[in-house]
């Protein structure tokens, strides 16, 4: 950009009778009141918007989707720069690649590809963004038979922290790439565009099977066996709900038709005899659908007040770790409190740990715990009930974490999200981000003090590299 770009999209300030409205994401626990919204209608506006808060010496943050589960895209007494106006879905014209801006959505993704016969792999909550979705990583509805969202990501465009646009791929600035693959929002730029690689889909097998909740130990034991073995066609959830609901269900998609699927579930369904079983064909829209709509009310809900956090788990959990999660949903703080574990394994360990910056490539697991609730009053109770269950599943998880699931009460956060990618992603951040503008409460910082190292658990062998960068004072 030669001459300085000019804002031209809408400000949203406090004094606007639309402020409460552009404020809100979707968890409402952090509250912030922002001094403006700015509503960017191209990649030229994103650079003006950064700019000028940095020119006024504010704090800003980019907000997509507004998913983040911290409220991470709404800062304090600053400035938001909204790209949900960038919300372009365009494919190429043999509909193997597609360009989206980074305020498309989850569920206009899915829609527009469908009608070209393609899909990505991505989450299954439709009013997810697909800037902090795909930057974190981008688990769900076929991660195990295609891999995590990051796996198709070829190209990607920001706004650095210079204002100007970078244009990241495999040939040019490719670290940039490898970093935004998985390296999480808000810490190199602003992204504007993303570019993907498609694949074909069409029907596939939905599976809803259900177990009384008295059963929660020996089916959570068969499934994780299952699991560990399963077909990579095959994606599965298990969802743990409160006792009250009498319920725990395994709920994914297989690529294949239920003939190829019921002899791969059978050992499971043998196990532990389920209370129902739906297996049905039907296309892969449809299952996103119905996948969607069994999550429950807080996948849908605009804005609640939530706190959901993650735990990577690398075995199967004994006894004593199954006692644990069903003691906790026998009478948790809501009736939106539950456990929910993405099946890993699959196309998720296709490839290596260090290929992106995604690193959970070669465990079993990842556990959310999670609740959401309606009145302020609760807060102090559901947020114990999270505390308390994942402070006693501690012993049986890796420490590892998800970036997607910003849970600001994680102690080990940085360590637990990159892992061995952790030095170079500080060094992707020092070459990008040299004067750290990019800043959140888990953002990749330039360096680290000793002290802050040993709180995060970070290893001996991981620390010595981070000395050798200079990036360990
Ligand atoms: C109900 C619900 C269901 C979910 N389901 C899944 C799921 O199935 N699978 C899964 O993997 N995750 C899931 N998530 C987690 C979700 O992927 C992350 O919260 C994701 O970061 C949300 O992206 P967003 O753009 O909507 O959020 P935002 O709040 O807008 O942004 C999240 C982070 O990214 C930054 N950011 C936003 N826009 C940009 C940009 N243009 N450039 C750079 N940084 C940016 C923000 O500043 C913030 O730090 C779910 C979350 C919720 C609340």
């Amino acid at each position: 950009m030669s001459t300085a770009p000019v804002f031209g999209g809408r400000i949203v300030t406090r004094l606007d009778p639309s402020y409460e409205e552009a404020r809100q994401v979707w968890n409402a626990v952090p509250d912030h009141r922002p001094l403006e919204i700015r509503y960017c209608r191209d990649a030229q506006d994103v650079a003006a918007a950064l700019r000028d808060a940095l020119a006024r010496g504010l704090p800003f943050a980019a907000r997509s989707g507004g998913h983040s589960a911290a409220a991470l895209s709404v800062v304090p007494d600053g400035v938001v720069i909204d790209v949900s106006p960038l919300n372009s879905i365009s494919l190429d014209q043999d509909a193997s690649q597609v360009t989206f801006g980074s305020g498309a959505t989850l569920g206009a993704i899915y829609r527009t590809l469908w009608e070209s016969g393609v899909t990505v792999p991505a989450g299954t909550c439709p009013n997810i963004g697909v800037a902090g979705h795909v930057l974190g990583g981008g688990l769900g509805i076929l991660s195990r038979s295609r891999g995590p969202l990051v796996d198709h990501l070829i190209g990607v465009t920001m706004v650095d922290a210079r204002g100007e646009l970078v244009t990241a791929d495999e040939e040019n600035h490719s670290d940039l790439l490898w970093a935004c693959r998985g390296g999480g929002g808000g810490n190199y730029g602003i992204a504007t565009s993303f570019t993907l690689r498609t694949q074909p889909i069409a029907d596939v097998t939905l599976f809803n099977i259900t177990w009384r909740f008295d059963d929660l130990g020996p089916a959570v034991k068969a499934w994780q066996s299952w699991l560990a073995d399963a077909d990579h066609r095959i994606n599965p959830f298990m969802m743990l709900y409160p006792r009250e609901q009498d319920m725990v269900a395994t709920v994914g998609v297989m690529e294949g038709t239920p003939d190829a699927f019921e002899p791969l579930v059978k050992p499971l369904l043998d196990a532990v005899e389920p209370s129902e079983v739906v297996i049905e064909p039907m296309s892969f829209i449809q299952a996103v659908d119905t996948v969607e709509a069994l999550q429950g009310e807080a996948a849908v809900a605009k804005s609640v007040r939530a706190l959901g956090s993650s735990a990577i788990i690398d075995r199967p959990l004994d006894d004593r770790a199954l006692e644990t999660l069903r003691r906790h949903l026998i009478d948790p703080p809501s009736h939106r409190s539950e456990v929910a574990i993405y099946g890993m394994g699959g196309k998720i360990a296709a490839k290596g740990r260090e290929e992106t910056a995604f690193v959970h490539r070669t465990e079993l697991m990842a556990f959310e715990y999670r609740t959401d609730w309606d009145e302020p009053a609760d807060d102090e109770k559901n947020v114990a009930w999270v505390r308390s269950v994942r402070q006693e599943m501690a012993e049986h998880t890796t420490g590892g974490t998800y970036t997607n699931t910003v849970d600001l009460g994680v102690e080990n956060w940085l360590w637990g999200y990159y892992e061995e990618n952790l030095p170079r992603l500080m060094g992707v951040k020092h070459r990008y981000d040299p004067d750290g503008v990019f800043q959140h409460a888990h953002s990749v910082p330039l360096s680290l003090t000793e002290a802050e190292a040993s709180r995060f658990g970070i290893p001996e062998q991981i620390r010595r590299t981070l000395r050798a960068a200079g990036r360990l004072t």
